[in-house]
């Protein structure tokens, strides 16, 4: 249920609704949007007199919420969510299409710092690059862990590229988010309510991306499920689905981001690099994300492919890269919206 407060309410009216909410013994959400204010009350209102909010001052109406996930969806925020990332005034979710770059892992020093440069110069407002990396095979590489963390946090001084960096597991999360400026939940743990759970009491905003075969409404209630936690700051990732094809190493399915602009106000950023799983397909994609109202993009870009220790097959080179940004700046311009 929402309760829609008046334009103009004062924040005394608002911790009245919240007050009257917890004695109902449901959980407060307030969002503060641009033109109304609105405080989701979530649990279960079986029984639940309702008439105390009804009649509360400054309180216009009050909204049933028929999607289950509720603090994601539209129902309770019209307007977009913009969601800041670091400290240089990068968003994801504005009318500026977002763009992180990086290693699909930080393997050194120089490797990293190149990479580092050479997105930035062309245009991109976040770093990525795994220090803790999930691997289909557990032989192989798994990341530098806090070296790697150290390397992202000095790329983040030299360049001022917001830190994007996974984060696997719940011992974990205060380490990564000592250095990162995002925390990333990878497709394996889309569904691991517990990290979710600790991501979501951190203050670093989250890119949650989709279980591989996790449906639309499974994606939505994860977000929620952090969302719950207090940090609103969630941005979406489509990364692609398992599917019987096997010319592509994922299926990306471009229809998820009209259906998530209907569904819910987060932003969603796509990958087209776990996307696809070829480097070839990684700027045809990437257009079509963003021609299709993507709000950003997260793709692997490596100095030298063909020896990354990760996912070297889908991993664009810096000019690659150069040229890719290019293509973005137009397609973003000509949907109405810059890079
Ligand atoms: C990655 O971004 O390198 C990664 C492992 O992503 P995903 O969780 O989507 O496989
Ligand atoms: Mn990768």
């Amino acid at each position: 249920m929402i309760v829609v407060m008046q334009s103009g309410c004062a924040q005394a009216d608002v911790d009245h609704v919240v007050g009257l909410i917890r004695e109902l013994g449901l959980t407060d959400h307030v969002i503060v949007g641009t033109d109304r204010t609105v405080v989701a009350a979530i649990g279960d209102k079986r029984g639940v007199d309702m008439s105390a909010l009804e009649t509360s001052p400054m309180v216009d109406r009050i909204v049933p919420i028929l999607a289950p996930y509720k603090v994601a969806s539209r129902e309770v925020k019209k307007e977009p969510s913009v969601i800041p990332i670091g400290t240089g005034g990068a968003a994801v979710g504005g009318q500026k299409v977002a763009v992180i770059a990086g290693p699909c892992s930080v393997e050194n020093e120089k490797q990293l710092m190149a990479v580092a440069a050479a997105v930035k110069s062309a245009g991109a407002v976040g770093l990525r690059g795994g220090a803790f990396k999930p691997r289909t095979n557990p032989y192989d590489f798994q990341g530098l862990g806090e070296a790697g963390l150290k390397l992202l946090a000095k790329a983040r001084s030299e360049t001022g590229l917001a830190i994007v960096t996974e984060v696997m597991s719940i011992d974990q999360v205060d380490l990564v988010a000592e250095y990162a400026d995002v925390l990333q939940i990878g497709t394996r743990n889309m569904h691991n309510f517990n990290l979710l759970i600790a991501a979501g009491r951190t203050e670093k905003p989250v890119m949650l991306k989709r279980g591989w075969s996790a449906t639309l409404q499974e994606f939505l209630l994860a977000a929620e499920y952090i969302m719950s936690e207090g940090n609103q700051n969630v941005i979406l990732c489509e990364r692609g689905i398992r599917t019987h094809e096997s010319y592509v190493r994922n299926t990306l399915p471009l229809a998820i981001i009209p259906a998530i602009k209907r569904e819910s106000h987060l932003p969603i950023v796509v990958d087209p690099s776990q996307g696809t799983g070829h480097a070839y397909m990684v700027p045809a994609m990437s257009r079509a994300a963003i021609a299709a109202g993507a709000d950003g993009l997260m793709i692997e870009v490596h100095p030298d492919p063909e020896h990354a220790l990760t996912d070297g097959a889908q991993s664009i080179t810096p000019a690659g890269f150069g040229d890719l940004m290019k293509d973005i700046r137009s397609i973003s311009g000509a949907v109405g919206r810059s890079s």
